[in-house]
């Protein structure tokens, strides 16, 4: 393939920087050297900001026990303080030392590697809350369901979502026909072409590629319970609920796909 493909397909997925020259200094230390002839200027020790009663960091309710609409509804309240840049001050210390030797993430997700996608933060997530597997596409491939069913099984995660988002480079890869510049790229639209295919022809430019959006995570949660047989008894045992979804890039939404936690074609606010 051509370079101009390949970097178009760079540019559509957003998988591949298309400069990789590093500026001379880059790398080296920051730390400030004080220009020749002058005394370095010494640190001003700011006082101490006043506390400040800060909204409780997520999770806020026992995600143990909760019901599937209390915990979506929970991370739903973390979006909300992350789209009106209202975020509870994460204690990633205090995360971090009661996660050092276990890890309870009853939620997990499979979403789209996209750099403007990181869970943990449009859910305004702490450390150990979420279990992410990520893949452009979220498309699960056997290592990819592999890893949630070890979450599933072994860490009891309770929840799967599955989220794709607006403007998905991979998805527009897919629905524009051309051929890829490596098996590996090839292997990855392929997987995603079957669920979106059939929009082809309906419907066209902005409207096709969020239906195709849309389709992309249907078809990713239809095939998680169809090859993944602990997803699938989980699933049947109500023991695990999957719910799709879709991010928002400008607004910071995440909009679930259906009424309600099993079943549903379009999006619903929340
Ligand atoms: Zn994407």
């Amino acid at each position: 393939m051509s370079l101009i493909t390949r970097r178009k397909f760079a540019t559509l997925a957003g998988l591949v920087t298309v400069s990789g020259v590093l500026k001379p200094g880059w790398g080296q230390s920051h730390a400030a050297e004080p220009p020749a002839g002058k005394a370095p200027v010494k640190a001003v020790a700011k006082e101490a900001a006043p506390t400040v009663a800060a909204p409780a960091a997520a999770p806020k309710v026992d995600r143990s026990i909760a019901s599937p609409e209390e915990i979506w509804n929970d991370l739903i309240e973390g979006n909300k303080r992350f789209t009106s840049g209202k975020t509870a001050p994460r204690d990633v210390i205090a995360a971090r030392i009661k996660t050092a030797n276990s890890q309870q993430p009853y939620v997990a997700v499979l979403c789209c590697s996209d750099s403007r996608l990181s869970p943990e933060l449009l859910f305004d997530q702490n450390i150990g809350d979420l279990f992410v597997v990520r893949t452009a596409g979220h498309v699960a491939d056997p290592i990819a369901l592999g890893s949630l069913e070890y979450a599933i099984e072994h860490l009891h995660s309770r929840m799967l979502v599955v989220l794709g988002h607006e403007k998905c480079g991979a998805v527009a890869a897919t629905l524009s026909g051309e051929a890829m510049p490596t098996e590996n790229l090839t292997a990855l639209v392929e997987k995603i072409r079957p669920g979106i295919d059939r929009l082809k022809g309906l419907v066209q430019g902005e409207t096709l590629m969020s239906l195709a959006v849309e389709a992309n995570v249907h078809y990713c949660a239809s095939n998680l319970i169809e090859a993944s047989p602990i997803v699938r008894h989980e699933v049947a045992a109500g023991k695990l609920t999957v719910v799709k979804a879709v991010y928002k890039l400008g607004s910071g939404e995440v909009l679930r796909l259906g009424g309600n936690f099993s079943e549903g074609a379009s999006a619903s606010k929340h």
